[in-house]
């Protein structure tokens, strides 16, 4: 199984995610296009805990609102199926969504979400991560960010 990997330049922060997923999403994208989709990157960390290894997503809740430029993650069902996820070890990781024909890069919307939810007790997840898809079918681009509690967030290049 081919993964992509992201990561900066010193290699602090590391995200994998296989490329079976990352087919899935665009999937999900191309069907909900030209309105905005996402929901949940599920995964566990690395011994080292530097590296972060998504394993599957959840599709976006039911009560997931959306447009052309927004996307408003709904509730219903996640912490159930979180619940049972965490018997497996596969645990809540971040968030992912889509950008109809536009660049992956983060808005500053995008930014407050991902802070909220690195201080949200609830989620226990201190360092969150963002997948954005850009762009549309056969013009993919992906942008992926760490949130660190308390710091600056930090954004993630592709070393496929
Ligand atoms: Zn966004």
């Amino acid at each position: 199984m081919n993964n992509s990997i992201f990561t900066e330049s010193n290699q602090r922060f590391k995200v994998s995610i296989p490329d079976q997923i990352l087919n899935k999403v665009k999937e999900l994208c191309e069907s909900s296009f030209p309105n905005e989709t996402g929901g949940i990157l599920i995964g566990n960390y690395s011994e080292e805990l530097k590296c972060a290894n998504v394993s599957e997503i959840i599709v976006a809740p039911s009560d997931s609102k959306s447009g052309p430029t927004w996307f408003l993650r709904g509730t219903s069902g996640v912490k159930k199926k979180l619940d049972r996820l965490w018997f497996d070890k596969k645990y809540y990781i971040g968030e992912w969504h889509y950008h109809p024909d536009c660049s992956s890069n983060l808005s500053s919307q995008d930014i407050k979400q991902m802070i909220n939810i690195s201080n949200n007790e609830n989620y226990k997840c201190p360092e969150p991560i963002l997948l954005i898809v850009g762009g549309k079918t056969n013009l993919w681009e992906y942008s992926t960010y760490v949130f660190p509690k308390g710091k600056a967030f930090v954004h993630l290049d592709t070393i496929k």
